[in-house]
């Protein structure tokens, strides 16, 4: 049983690094970014919901975030545990994850932050919007969703750190360079 948390800054490379992590402790991967889009490009409700503060690179409000993780995390492929991509993303979020995993029973292991210059990831970005075509991938959006996580989101660091469940890893150089680094955290973690 791993629950998990991954922490970064929009363009850190949470996503890639999540599906590796996740294949090696097979445990899914739950991306809130993902299940969004996925909603929006569905039409379902939540998607409607969620799609203009998306595309201004706003948070979607916490009352359809947190109900949507949760009812994610009740799904039976998190019996063996969790990797949560992109949740929470500000200390209220955090709270509402630590009332969850109370009233089942679970502890969070480990909380990952990977970090990444602000001019790399502006970088990693803009390629990723030339590849994929976001619509929250242009660049005054972007600008504003690294503000709201400096605002937001180290914060979420700071609580983690708190509760010495924090590790930070260095994202910058290649895919498989932060894998290691990543790897060798979750070695030295499973051996205490
Ligand atoms: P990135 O990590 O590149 O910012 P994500 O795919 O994780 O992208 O998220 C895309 C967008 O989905 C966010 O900018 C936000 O609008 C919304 N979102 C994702 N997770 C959350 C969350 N936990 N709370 C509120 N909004 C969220």
């Amino acid at each position: 049983m791993t629950a998990m948390v991954l922490l970064g800054p929009p363009g850190a490379g949470k996503g890639t690094q999540a599906t590796r992590i996740a294949e090696k402790l097979s445990i899914p991967a739950i991306s809130t970014g993902e299940i969004f889009r996925a909603n929006m490009s569905e039409g379902t409700e939540i998607g409607l919901q969620a799609k203009a503060f998306i595309d201004r690179g706003e948070f979607v409000p916490d009352s359809v975030t947190n109900a949507m993780v949760k009812a994610r995390l009740s799904a039976p492929d998190t019996a063996n545990g969790f990797l949560l991509d992109g949740y929470p993303r500000n200390v209220e979020q955090a709270h509402v994850l630590a009332d969850m995993c109370e009233e089942v029973g679970i502890k969070l292991d480990l909380v990952l932050e990977i970090q990444v210059d602000e001019d790399e990831v502006v970088t990693r970005m803009m390629k990723r919007a030339e590849e994929q075509h976001r619509t929250d991938d242009t660049e005054p959006v972007m600008r504003h969703r690294l503000e709201v996580y400096h605002q937001q989101t180290e914060p979420v660091a700071a609580y983690y750190a708190d509760h010495d469940l924090l590790q930070v890893v260095d994202g910058s150089g290649s895919i498989d360079e932060v894998t290691e680094r990543i790897f060798t955290v979750l070695n030295s973690v499973a051996k205490n």
